[in-house]
């Protein structure tokens, strides 16, 4: 059943730019994971990578958060500090806040997001608590604005079960499934 999957092109699903391939990584690589990158054309999907967004340049450095996590970093209490030192906490925020904007903007219901990043992650070793990982950035805007939100790996399967009941969940819609 999840192998013939076609969901409507009606109910947009946000999704972390690498998990398509796209070359947005901070090492300069993409992150595709071909069980999405083979229905991609058959899923209403808005792509965004807030590290992009948030204007930070592609590769760039690799970040870790600084005194809690992604929650933390919205609320003032923890900082994005890059490899060099360098705190890049305006450019998370913002990359989070545009994301957020293009989620307002196509009324998406579900973010699909890249695991382990500190931005897209839901639990990303790249922070400061004391469980040893916490959300990131991008997903905690999410997880705060009422965004459903999951993470993938890259040699996932899609659909996943998760996905499915999400999107039923979320659009009050069953998925379509093709033949
Ligand atoms: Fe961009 Fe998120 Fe992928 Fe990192 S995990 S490259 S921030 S889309």
């Amino acid at each position: 059943m999840l192998s013939n999957f076609r969901a409507s092109q009606t109910f947009p699903v946000l999704i972390s730019s690498c998990l398509l391939g796209v070359s947005c990584r901070y090492d300069g690589n993409g992150s595709g994971c071909p069980g999405i990158v083979n229905k991609a054309s058959s899923i209403n999907i808005i792509p965004f990578c807030p590290e992009q967004l948030g204007g930070l340049p592609t590769p760039r450095l690799p970040a870790t958060i600084v005194g809690g996590d992604g929650m933390d970093v919205l609320s003032g209490k923890a900082r994005v500090i890059n490899s060099k030192g360098e705190d890049i906490t305006g450019a998370f925020r913002k990359g989070a806040e545009e994301a957020l904007k293009l989620a307002r903007l196509f009324k998406a219901k579900i973010a699909v997001l890249k695991e382990r990043s500190p931005s897209c992650g839901l639990s990303t070793p790249y922070c400061d608590i004391p469980e040893g990982s916490g959300i990131g950035v991008t997903a905690a805007i999410f997880n705060l604005s009422g965004i459903k939100t999951m993470e993938i790996h890259e040699g996932d399967d899609f659909p996943t079960k998760e996905f499915l009941a999400l999107f039923e969940e979320s659009y009050d819609s069953v998925p379509v499934f093709g033949s």
